[in-house]
C-alpha cells in the first residue's frame, strides 16, 4: 500500500508498504478514505518533534472505514466508518480515568499515531487500542465533515471547554488558522455574548466574517487598543490564544481583563516569557496544554445536528499519489489554502 514516510529529516517520501495488522485484541485496521495535512506533520519534517521516529508513515488526521478488528474490540465493527483520534489512551491509568488522555502512561499514550507509530498519510493504518481511538460517524455526517474531528476540532472544542466561557464573556481568539477556526466554531457554541478574533492575515479575517458575521476581527497590532474599546472591563473575560507566533503569548495575557482565564493552545517554536513582577494583581488563570481529545462523539452529534461545521476550512484536495503537491501547497500557504484533504 502507499504511505507517507518520514525518512529523514526534511525528507518525506512516498513509500510502498505492507498493508497494517492486527497485533493486538484492542487494535483495529482502518482503511483510510480521507485524510489531512496538520501543521504538527510540517515540525516533523522540518526535525523539530524529537520524538518522531524516522521511517514512519505520518498523518494523524483522518476517517476511514473498519477493515479489521482484534477479538477485544467492541466498540466497533468491520463496515463501520469512524473517524481516528489523535491521540492513543489506554482508558484505564489515572489520567484516562480523569479525562486527561493526552498524558496516558501507555508506552505509546498520547499523540503516537504518525510520530512513533505508523499513521493515517496512507491506505491503512492501525489504531491501537481502537474502543477509544475511534468513534463512528452517523450516516448523515461526511467523510468531508467528519475529517478534522480526531485532531483540529477536538482541539478547538478542548479549548472552548476548559476555557469555563459564560454567556456573559466575551472572548478573544488569536490566531485563525485551522485550529483557531475550529475553535471559533467551537466556542460559538457555548454562545458568549462576544468573540473577537486577531488575525494577522487579511484573508483568514474576511473568512471570519464571511462565515461567523457576527464575531468581531482584529489585525495583532490593533488587538491592544480594540480590546480596550469593546470590554467594559479593561480587556477580554476569556482568551484563547491559538497562534503560536513571536509575540502572541504576551499580548493574550496583555489582552486579558483582571482575574480572567487565558487558555493557551499554541505550541511554540522557543521557550515563552511569563513576566510574573509586570502582570503582578492581574490575577490571571492560565490553562495550557495539548488536547485531551476524548470528547469525539460529542463532536459527532453536534455535527449530525447541524451545529459545527469545518468543511469549509478543506479549501484543496488532492489524490494520495499527488501528497507531494499537496504539502508543497500548505507549507508555502499557496492559493488561500486552509486545510488539504488528501484521498487515499
Ligand atoms: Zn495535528
Ligand atoms: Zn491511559
Amino acid at each position: 500500500m502507499l504511505a507517507y514516510t518520514y525518512i529523514e529529516k526534511g525528507l518525506f517520501e512516498l513509500k510502498d508498504k505492507l498493508k497494517p495488522q492486527i497485533i493486538d485484541e484492542k487494535d483495529a485496521v482502518v482503511r483510510v478514505t480521507l485524510a489531512s495535512i496538520c501543521t504538527s506533520d510540517i515540525h516533523i519534517k522540518h526535525g523539530s518533534v524529537p520524538r518522531a521516529i524516522p521511517g514512519i508513515t505520518v498523518g494523524h488526521e483522518m476517517v476511514g472505514v473498519v477493515e479489521k478488528t482484534g477479538t477485544a474490540v467492541e466498540k466497533v465493527k468491520p463496515g463501520d466508518r469512524v473517524t481516528v483520534n489523535v491521540e492513543t489512551f489506554c482508558g484505564e491509568c489515572f489520567f484516562c480515568r480523569n479525562g486527561y488522555v493526552n498524558n496516558c502512561t501507555d508506552k505509546n499514550g498520547g499523540w503516537a499515531l504518525g510520530c512513533r507509530i505508523d499513521g493515517g498519510q496512507a491506505e491503512y493504518v492501525r489504531v491501537p487500542f481502537a474502543d477509544n481511538g475511534l468513534d463512528i460517524i452517523p450516516d448523515s455526517v461526511t467523510d468531508e465533515q467528519a475529517l478534522f474531528t480526531g485532531d483540529i476540532l477536538a482541539t478547538g472544542f478542548w479549548a472552548a471547554r476548559i476555557s469555563e466561557i459564560t454567556p456573559e464573556d466575551t472572548v478573544l481568539i488569536i490566531g485563525a488558522g485551522p485550529t483557531g477556526l475550529c475553535t471559533l466554531a467551537c466556542v460559538s457554541l457555548k454562545n458568549p455574548e462576544k468573540i473577537i478574533v486577531c488575525e494577522r492575515d487579511e484573508s483568514r479575517r474576511d473568512f471570519v466574517r464571511k462565515h461567523y458575521p457576527e464575531v468581531l476581527t482584529v489585525a495583532p497590532e490593533e488587538a491592544l487598543r480594540f480590546i480596550k474599546a469593546n470590554c467594559p472591563n479593561g480587556g477580554a473575560d476569556r482568551v484563547i490564544e491559538v497562534a503560536g507566533a513571536e509575540d502572541t503569548f504576551r499580548l493574550a495575557w496583555e489582552c486579558a481583563r483582571p482575574n480572567a482565564v487565558v487558555t493557551v493552545v499554541a505550541l511554540y517554536d522557543k521557550p515563552q516569557i511569563l513576566p510574573l513582577p509586570e502582570m503582578y494583581g492581574k490575577n490571571l488563570i492560565f490553562k495550557t496544554g495539548g488536547v485531551d481529545g476524548c470528547d469525539c462523539a460529542e463532536i459527532l452529534s453536534l455535527m449530525e445536528q447541524g451545529k459545527i461545521d469545518t468543511t469549509p476550512l478543506i479549501t484543496h484536495t488532492y489524490d494520495l499519489k499527488d501528497i507531494e503537491e499537496a504539502y508543497k501547497l500548505f507549507e508555502e500557504k499557496r492559493d488561500g489554502v486552509i486545510k488539504v484533504a488528501v484521498k487515499p
